[in-house]
């Protein structure tokens, strides 16, 4: 039996981030992953793909409705297959790369379902059911997380899909309703509407995007609304009947009322995902799930001596850089060094159009824990870059602590703004104040520079108009 200092079950961005990491420090690594290709969720059938289809299709509506406006005429027609094919090239080309990054770090990529079989023992089952044992001095599980289900509505995969399926629908949905005002719905709706599906979104509470900052939340919704996207929020999908052509999907105010039927020739069903430990062997060292079946860590270490665990099934946001992040930190950890994550500075992104960034606390989460705090806020209306390109909707809000001013949160919702956010998770790991972002000199005409002003925001002092 082969003997491995790590053994890490799952193949995405925690684990093949945590092989590679492990790799350069010398350990002894194999990870097992039991999809055909490496990557995980994310390269395979999540940021990535997503990714793809969200940037061919915005050039797709720039070229049909913007493009004029600049003095280009052009008539631009769709072709799906072509645009599903870059997408599919994309990721075969990054998951290919995670292949040659494992040889190029000598870590062995065992191909099939992982089961932990006992303290320092890992059983590896492949596609013709040949087992493999492997004995480790460390485990690490990052097997990810799937899609949340909901009663009365299954997904079938042809009419009623998930984030897998709507990322290759065979052709563009007449009316495309989507159940869930999160990030997938928002992103993947999105690109359907772009490539011209009227777009529906059901959402259960009475806003959109919970936990992003209520302002930046509400600016997103009425830029979406104006694009076309019709919202029905604070409704409950109490049943969906697939027929021949479609599906018809009944839903009722939360608040009480009568309820109402929607026609869909497709269903996108994304509200949240769920910790994946099916068939991991976890009561075999011991290992309880919390109630939500997370894997709940200490420093990433679980209630099993030398079992560890990161990424999406343990708790915190399902973010593929909050998983890259700990695979380093419990990697440099298991070699005896100082792993580390800081989580107040963990950026988020919905990469639609106007993009929405943000990270750190929002104006609710410091209400709440009673911190006194000043709000700097620039609009990209006055931004001249942001101007000439056209592209002038939506804000950059810095919040910095009232009496030390470090910068405690900022949320931004425009131009590309997940581009942006980097410069201030910078400055918020080194402790800035937000002064310190308003005395750097910004390069102009670039929409950095509302990142300035909404810092000098803070101190009243903003310039630009
Ligand atoms: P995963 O990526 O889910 O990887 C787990 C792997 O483990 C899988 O490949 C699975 O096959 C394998 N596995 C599970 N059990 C076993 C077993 N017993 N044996 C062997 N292998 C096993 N995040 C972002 O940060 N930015 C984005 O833009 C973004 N976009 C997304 C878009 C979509 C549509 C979706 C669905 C998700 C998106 N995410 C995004 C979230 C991101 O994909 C996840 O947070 C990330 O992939 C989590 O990484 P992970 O390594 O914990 O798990
Ligand atoms: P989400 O948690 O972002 O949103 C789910 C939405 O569904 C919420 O608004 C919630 O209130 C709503 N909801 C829950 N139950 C409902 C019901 N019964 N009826 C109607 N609405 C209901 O989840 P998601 O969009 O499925 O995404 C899953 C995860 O994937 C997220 O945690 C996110 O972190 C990750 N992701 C990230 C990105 C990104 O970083 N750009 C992109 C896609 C996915």
């Amino acid at each position: 039996m082969t003997e491995y200092d790590v053994v890490i079950i799952g193949g995405g961005p925690g684990g093949y981030n945590a092989a590679i990491r492990a790799g350069q420090l010398g350990l002894t690594v194999a990870c097992v992953e039991k999809r055909a290709t490496l990557g995980g969720t994310c390269l395979n059938v999540g940021c990535i793909p997503s990714k793809a289809l969200l940037h061919a299709s915005e050039l797709y509506e720039m070229a049909r409705k913007d493009f004029a406006g600049l003095g280009i005429e052009v008539s631009p027609t769709l072709n799906l297959s072509a645009m599903m094919a870059q997408k599919d090239a994309s990721v075969s080309q990054l998951t290919k790369g995670i292949e040659f990054l494992f040889k190029k770090n000598k870590v062995d990529w065992i191909k099939g379902a992982g089961r932990i079989a006992g303290p320092g023992k890992v059983e590896v089952t492949d596609v013709d059911g040949a087992v493999t044992p492997l004995a480790a001095k460390n485990i690490v599980i990052a097997t990810g997380s799937e899609p949340a289900g909901l009663p009365g509505v299954t997904v079938d995969r042809e009419r009623i899909v998930d984030s897998t399926g709507a990322l290759a629908l065979p052709g563009v949905p007449k009316h495309l309703v989507v159940i869930g005002a999160g990030v997938i719905g928002l992103e993947l709706g999105s690109v359907w509407r772009r490539l011209g599906a009227e777009v529906t979104v059901v959402e259960f509470l009475d806003r959109i995007t919970p936990g992003v900052d209520a302002e930046t939340a509400k600016t997103f919704q009425r830029a979406l609304a104006k694009q076309g996207v019709n919202f029905k929020l604070g409704c409950k999908v109490t049943g969906a009947v697939v027929g021949k052509n479609g599906v018809e999907l009944t839903f009722e105010p939360v608040a009480g009322g009568p309820a109402e039927t929607i026609d869909a020739d497709y269903v996108l069903l994304c509200i949240g995902r769920r910790p994946y430990t099916d068939g991991l062997g976890l009561e075999s060292v011991g290992v309880q799930p919390d109630r939500r079946g997370f894997i709940q860590t200490d420093h990433f270490r679980t209630s099993a001596p030398g079992v560890w665990a990161i990424g999406d099934v343990t708790l915190g946001p399902m973010l593929a850089h909050k998983a890259e992040d700990e695979a380093v930190a419990c990697i440099e950890l298991i070699a005896g060094r100082a792993g580390h994550v800081n989580y107040d500075v963990i950026p988020s992104v919905i990469y639609t159009y106007p993009e929405v960034a943000t990270v750190g606390k929002t104006e609710e989460e410091l209400k709440a824990a009673g911190v006194a705090y000043k709000v700097g806020k620039f609009p990209f209306t006055a931004n001249s870059r942001a101007k000439v390109n056209h592209e002038a909707e939506g804000f950059v809000k810095v919040l910095a602590d009232a009496t030390t001013d470090r910068v405690l949160g900022v949320h931004m919702v425009g131009p590309d703004v997940g581009e942006l956010i980097g410069e201030y998770c910078v400055a918020m790991e080194f402790a800035a104040a937000s002064e310190d972002v308003a005395r750097t000199c910004h390069p102009h005409p670039t929409r950095s520079e509302a990142l300035r002003q909404a810092a000098m925001g803070v101190e009243g002092w903003t310039m630009q108009a």
